[in-house]
């Protein structure tokens, strides 16, 4: 095959769904030329701008991808918004086939009185505050409180709580933006209340990150007795199908509920159940939240959800609530969107438009595929099936002929669009300035956290 013939794929979103489906679409078929687009100068996604800073060995998994995707010769187009540089028919006006992986970008709304009150955030937007994400690193939260609420109980929640509960010392190991560190170390904050709709059989961490809220040196975690006992409906399904994981992290709630108090606690975390947001009190910020209790039942179709019991029977005074619910897919412009499910209409990848028909050329991957679930690993399985049907498509010849192929007329556009494309080398040249500082100061690096900054030293500059 030459240079001219080989079959150009876009990835459109560099973070680890995107960087799976590189991967292993370079393993596939190792002559098909990838440029991997992000909207960011960096690559990554949510392993920069999303896992936990104390959680370094994940982050680890960037040197893989890096090797498996640029170390393979995939072109990285950071600083490129696809819907705004570029559209999806220019795309596929250069590309055999488009795979979209831009993941959930938004948070989901809790729809009760309050939410949009000062001192109410997403907690996606903490994450991406602490993170050093360019579009956030000006948000300030006021951490001169002394109670937070987290409301919902997956590992978003876990996260958050555990950042609001590190010490300075703990967090000064991380990488975690300079700007959260320092606002994180003048935090007055005592205690981390989190809230579970459901009840404890049925919480959404998983049980290392569970285990993990009990191990934070310094920190008291407290589960009521009474609130670790389960109702019949949850102790039937958990002893008819309950996973492993929601067993073992019952035992670990039981275990955290029978420890005994520990006074001398720096902080306290409190992991509460069966209780929903019912109203956010304040008037010009957050000043307590309104929580209602919750009964299990099953519903027809075999789901186990919350019901209210009437009463509205707590208010837990408070500062800062982070609302921790899960994220949410934004529709992406002349792409068909199922705005019922918030993903992308597809069938194992390919994409469908409104009548069911597969769009060719046009694939999803990870959270826009299947929604805001699973682990980091359950990219690389979701990115396996939409590259094994992208690779069959391509030996069946269903791709569409571009009619501009060539990454010289691709190139020609963007530099009329953009003067700043970040390429592997411009990364490469952020990677190391950020390490460098970052090991002066014996700490994994230091963000560089407006997009100014990450241009120039892109450049080579600044
Ligand atoms: P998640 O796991 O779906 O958890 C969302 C939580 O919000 C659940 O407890 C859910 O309760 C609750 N919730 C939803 N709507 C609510 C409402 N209206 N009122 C009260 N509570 C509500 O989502 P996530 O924590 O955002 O995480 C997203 C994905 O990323 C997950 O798959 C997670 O495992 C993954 N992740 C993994 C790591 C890690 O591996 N360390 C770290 C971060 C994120 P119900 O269960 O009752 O719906």
């Amino acid at each position: 095959m030459t240079a001219e013939t080989r079959p150009r794929v876009a990835i459109v979103g560099a973070g680890p769904a995107g960087a799976f489906a590189a991967a292993c679409l370079l393993r596939a078929h190792p002559e098909v030329e990838i440029d991997l687009f992000d909207r960011l100068p960096t690559p990554w996604g949510l392993l920069r701008g999303g896992v936990a800073p104390d959680h370094q060995e994940i982050k680890r998994l960037a040197d893989a991808f890096d090797r498996q995707t640029l170390g393979q010769g995939c072109r990285f187009l950071g600083n490129v918004e696809v819907g705004a540089d570029i559209s999806h028919q220019e795309l596929m006006r250069h590309f055999a086939a488009v795979v979209y992986a831009t993941g959930a970008q938004a948070d989901k709304s809790l729809a009760i009185p309050g939410e949009d009150l000062p001192g109410s955030w997403p907690a996606t937007q903490f994450v991406a505050w602490y993170n050093g994400h360019p579009d956030y690193r000006r948000l300030e939260f006021d951490l001169s409180v002394k109670r937070a609420v987290v409301i919902g109980n997956g590992n978003v929640a876990a996260d958050v709580t555990r950042m609001l509960t590190l010490s300075a010392e703990q967090l000064e190991r991380t990488d975690v933006a300079e700007h959260a560190l320092e606002a994180l170390r003048r935090s007055q904050i005592e205690e981390v209340i989190v809230l579970g709709r459901r009840g404890p059989a049925q919480v959404a961490f998983t049980s290392a990150e569970l285990r993990e809220l009990g191990r934070i040196p310094g920190v008291e975690l407290r589960v009521r007795t009474e609130e670790v006992e389960l109702d019949p409906v949850s102790t039937r399904w958990l002893a008819e199908e309950g996973t492993f994981t929601a067993r073992t992290n019952m035992q670990l709630l039981r275990e955290f509920a029978a420890a005994p108090r520990r006074p001398d606690a720096r902080r306290r975390i409190e992991l509460r159940f069966l209780r929903s947001p019912v109203a956010i009190r304040g008037t010009d910020r957050v000043k307590a939240i309104d929580v209602r209790r919750n009964q299990i039942l099953r519903t027809r179709e075999g789901l186990i959800k919350a019901r209210p019991l009437e009463e509205t029977t707590e208010t837990i005074s408070c500062g800062l609530v982070l609302r921790s619910v899960g994220y949410r897919a934004v529709p992406l412009p002349d792409v068909p969107f199922d705005e019922r499910y918030f993903v992308l209409p597809n069938e194992r990848g390919r994409v469908l438009d409104r009548g069911g028909g597969i769009v060719p050329g046009v694939y999803a991957v990870g959270w826009i595929k299947r929604g805001p679930t699973g682990i980091l690993g359950t990219n690389k399985r979701d990115a396996e099936e939409t590259i094994g049907c992208l690779v069959e498509d391509l030996r069946t010849g269903a791709l569409p002929s571009p009619p501009n192929p060539y990454p010289r007329q691709l190139d020609a556009l963007l530099a009329k669009r953009t003067a700043d494309v970040v390429t592997a080398e411009g990364w490469r040249a952020i990677d190391a300035r950020e390490t460098q500082h970052g090991h002066a100061e014996h700490r994994p690096r230091v963000k560089l956290t407006s997009r100014e900054e990450l241009l120039a030293a892109a450049r080579g500059r600044g």
